[in-house]
């Protein structure tokens, strides 16, 4: 029996191209690069590339030969400022159709930029229309978007989102391996999204669909726990990348504990597909654990039948 999955957590930047990975990274981490004049020069490569978004599909397929079948994924464009916003929203929705010409297997959320609010532009009306061409929801990354999430540009976002049923999902707190700590590259502790910054977004906005990636705490088990018993609509909380640095026994006890309220992700390229369920597996979880912490979670939350 065939492994199904259901990535919600995917990114569309290459990984073959050493360059253009380290390009993309760069991007994301380093405050110092000037974006704006990087962009045609990387849509150019993302174009002509065999990898980028048409990588992951290939990541995707790869994954059958180890009896693992990874039916459908999300991605999750970051744009680290207002201008590469709808350049950035065009090419992944263009990644999505192309993708989906003979098999429905991509989804996608907009990125956004609270910055937008402040700018004057008719930033409700560009959020409806993103959702109305197909993207499920919002993807927020503070930290590297540089922008505070409870600032009051954020809340009305959030505000916004919740009035119209629209999923956030918030990158949290982490310090990438190899990275120096944020403070060293220009960043601002106010700007991370941490287990405290959600928990103070749910009490505001408490019907506000919230998604956490990184099991909620970047790298923090110990903060991870505190998110676990809540009343109310559940925060959910993607287990990408979080499986390298939780023991097993710390990360099978919190799926246990919520197995409605965890997903599957990979954070692909960040990490390999195959590699990441690997870590899901070795857990033990009973089959019916497993099966919505892998797919049936997303499948009802996305209203995408993969099984
Ligand atoms: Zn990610």
């Amino acid at each position: 029996m065939p492994i199904i999955v259901f990535d919600p957590h995917v990114h569309g930047y290459p990984i073959r191209e050493r360059k253009l990975i380290e390009a993309a990274m760069r991007m994301l981490f380093d405050p110092r690069v000037s974006i704006p004049n990087k962009y045609d020069h990387l849509k150019d490569q993302v174009d002509q590339s065999v990898d980028g978004p048409k990588g992951l599909l290939v990541e995707m397929d790869g994954a059958q030969e180890f009896d693992i079948q990874i039916r459908h994924a999300v991605l999750l464009p970051v744009s680290r400022n207002v201008q590469g916003v709808k350049w950035l929203n065009d090419l992944t929705m263009q990644a999505v159709h192309d993708a989906n010409r003979e098999n429905f297997r991509l989804s996608a959320f907009a990125t956004f930029h609270p910055s937008f609010i402040a700018d004057g532009n008719d930033w409700q009306g560009m959020i409806l229309g993103l959702m109305e061409i197909g993207f499920k929801g919002i993807k927020l990354h503070s930290l590297t978007q540089m922008f505070n999430p409870l600032g009051p540009e954020a809340q009305k976002l959030y505000g916004f989102c919740e009035r119209y049923g629209i999923p956030i999902l918030f990158d949290t707190y982490h310090h990438p391996i190899g990275f120096p700590v944020p403070h060293e590259m220009g960043f601002h502790e106010e700007n991370s999204t941490n287990v405290d910054t959600l928990l103070a977004i749910r009490a505001l906005f408490p019907r506000l669909k919230m998604i956490a990636a990184h099991m909620g705490s970047g790298g923090r088990p110990e903060d991870a726990l505190r998110l676990l018993g809540m009343d109310g609509l559940p925060i959910i909380r993607d287990t990408s990348i979080e499986l390298n640095r939780y023991p097993d026994s710390e990360a099978k006890y919190m799926l246990e504990q919520e197995p409605n309220n965890y997903w599957y992700g990979s954070d692909y390229p960040a990490q390999r597909m195959v590699e990441s369920v690997r870590k899901i597996l070795r857990l033990g979880l009973l089959p019916e654990i497993q099966e919505k912490i892998l797919f049936r979670n997303a499948e009802q939350f996305f209203g995408v039948q993969v099984s």
